[in-house]
């Protein structure tokens, strides 16, 4: 059923605490946790305890809790980072370097960025 844990997400393992993960917030609905490969200072995943898989998908079936992962990146960037800038990616289909297919926001600060992103 739409939104079920899947068996073989990895990220539904984060949630369930099956997979270790160096957690840095937690809400009701989502979970915030420091990704394994940082691409900058400061690299967290905010990503929904419900299961979808990609950043659309959980905003059509599931708007708010959507807009918990948007407000938990914000705060997120806020604690780690404090007022400085901060960029949030959400990778969505492989073409676009999606690798885990349950709904993530990358957090990322502590450096500059480029524009147009690589
Ligand atoms: P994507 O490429 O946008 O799908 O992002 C997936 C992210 O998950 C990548 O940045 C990975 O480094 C990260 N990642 C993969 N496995 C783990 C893990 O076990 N813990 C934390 N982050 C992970």
């Amino acid at each position: 059923m739409a939104g079920e844990p899947q068996a073989d997400c990895l990220f539904c393992k984060i949630v369930k605490g099956e997979v270790p993960a160096t957690v840095v917030k937690e809400t009701e609905t989502t979970v915030a946790f420091r990704d394994i490969n940082p691409q900058a200072p400061v690299h967290v995943l905010v990503i929904p305890k419900v299961h979808y898989p990609d950043a659309g998908s959980l905003a059509a079936a599931e708007p708010a809790i959507a807009a918990d992962v948007l407000r938990e990146a914000g705060e997120v960037a806020l604690q780690e980072n404090g007022e400085k800038g901060f960029r949030i990616v959400f990778n969505t289909g492989a073409g676009a370097g999606q690798t885990v297919f349950h709904a993530h926001a990358h957090v990322l600060g502590g450096r500059g960025f480029n524009w147009p992103p690589g």
